[in-house]
């Protein structure tokens, strides 16, 4: 163990709440840690311990490399100068960008002149999707489904708000696709599909080798948002047949702030940022040469890693889900159990609300989510579990664990315990899930 996991008598247990105190979980943390004050603040001991923490969320982000971090640091100190230069400064820095694109490519199994880099994910997706609709302005339907990420979601509503006709295809109990719903979707005037290889909250996988076919027999581009599939799992542009691949820097042990994006060699591409000559005049703005450099070294790190994912990951996602459902009684994995990520986890425990006890995993120093990252300051329940299970409205009972290549056995036996004397405590107070503060 770590040494820093509290007894069990932490969660003070039979401790009732009374109906005012139930208004929200920073009420919950007080009456069962008298003495420390809500919110937290910076001198938090707890919050501070960061080296004594279980990082069980690295679907959110991943930690720094320290080879990336090395790789970068030349980019932030001496070599400082523009790579639009002529002179020796910036070819050198031209030289650079063009190794970490070749690092890059060779993760996906594309040629490095496909593949450009972006700010984000986020940016990868609306801009293959930009595209696609830009190649064909006669062709105003897009096909995607309803458990996207955000970025692919709300770029489609927007897109409907200027008048293209967005399908969202549903998923099944489980998350899954059917690719017969994919082929009746497509119509004349479908100008893109843009569907995900690894959902983000459950792991589970889409069929994306069928759905390139599908994708190619009909004529339509296909976009795929491999954020977190890359790294986890083999990925081959060729093999998937993708028009369009996005990737993100953060989830590659390497920094926030930078993504790529390929472009298959014969697929239409606008920019979306319009600028100068840089990216080959696909992406305008000086480039990042030091987040594109930790991208490049964190790609090359993660070809090695991915049979890690495979074997040793996976294992501990596995005693991780397999300790907590058989310690935990009423809790349920969400998601395909075989075709999901070997990282990725998402269980519900009845009558437990989600936020509750990621506060209470928290002050333990384990790191977990409701869902996606970036929707954790709404108020939002999970799209994502809504369309798998629309009678549960989207549980706020799920929470989501993911493993990575920095956990081990002992950490993952102290988070079966942590959580199940967590849902015990929350489930003894009463922290019953969708209460009516
Ligand atoms: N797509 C998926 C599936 C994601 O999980 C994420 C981020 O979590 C993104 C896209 C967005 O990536 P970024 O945070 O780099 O914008």
């Amino acid at each position: 163990m770590r040494g820093r996991i509290g007894p069990a008598s932490r969660f003070r247990r039979g401790r009732r709440l009374s109906t005012d105190t139930r208004c929200g979980v920073g009420a919950v943390l007080l009456t069962l840690w008298p003495g420390r004050t809500w919110p937290p603040d910076a001198t938090d001991a707890n919050l501070g311990r960061l080296s004594n923490v279980i990082y069980l969320d690295h679907n959110a982000t991943t930690p720094i490399a320290p080879e990336v971090l090395e790789a970068m640091m030349p980019f932030l100190t001496t070599e400082w100068g523009n790579p639009s230069s002529s002179y020796r400064f910036g070819s050198n820095l031209r030289s650079a960008i063009a190794r970490a694109r070749g690092q890059v490519a060779s993760l996906i199994g594309a040629s490095p002149s496909e593949v450009f880099f972006t700010g984000c994910g986020t940016e990868s997706n609306n801009a293959a999707i930009n595209a696609a609709l830009k190649a064909a302005p006669e062709k105003r339907e897009i096909v995607t489904s309803a458990v996207e990420h955000s970025s692919v979601l709300n770029q489609c509503m927007a897109l409907e708000r200027e008048g293209y006709r967005v399908t969202y295809l549903p998923v099944d109990r489980n998350g899954l696709l059917r690719v017969a719903d994919i082929e009746s979707a497509i119509t004349q005037r479908t100008a893109v599909v843009s569907l995900m290889w690894a959902n983000n909250e459950t792991g589970v996988l889409f069929p994306v080798e069928m759905i390139g076919c599908v994708c190619r027999e009909r004529g339509v581009l296909f976009h795929c948002d491999a954020v977190q599939a890359a790294g986890k799992l083999p990925v081959d542009v060729r093999q998937v047949g993708a028009d369009y691949l996005s990737l993100t820097g953060h989830k590659l042990n390497a920094p926030k702030g930078v993504g790529a994006i390929y472009v298959r060699r014969t697929a239409p591409f606008s920019p979306l940022l319009h600028g100068g000559h840089q990216e080959g005049g696909r992406r305008g703005g000086t480039e990042n040469v030091a987040l594109i450099i930790g991208m490049g070294k964190g790609a090359d790190l993660a070809r090695a890693s991915v049979a890690e994912y495979a074997g040793r990951v996976r294992s501990l996602r596995d005693m991780l889900e397999g300790g907590i459902t058989e310690r935990v009684p009423d809790s349920e994995v969400n998601g395909d159990k075989a075709f999901r990520l070997g990282n990725t986890t998402n269980i519900s425990f009845k009558g437990v609300a989600s936020d509750a006890l990621l506060l209470l995993l928290d002050g333990e120093g384990v790191c977990a989510s409701s869902g996606s990252a970036c929707l954790a300051d709404s108020d939002e329940p999970s799209h994502v579990l809504r369309a798998m299970k629309p009678e549960t409205g989207g549980s706020r009972e799920a929470i989501r664990l993911s493993c990575g290549i920095t956990n081990n056995e002992v950490e993952i036996q102290s988070a079966i315990v942590t959580v199940e004397l967590a849902v015990q405590a929350l489930r003894e107070v009463g922290m019953a899930s969708g209460g009516t503060c």
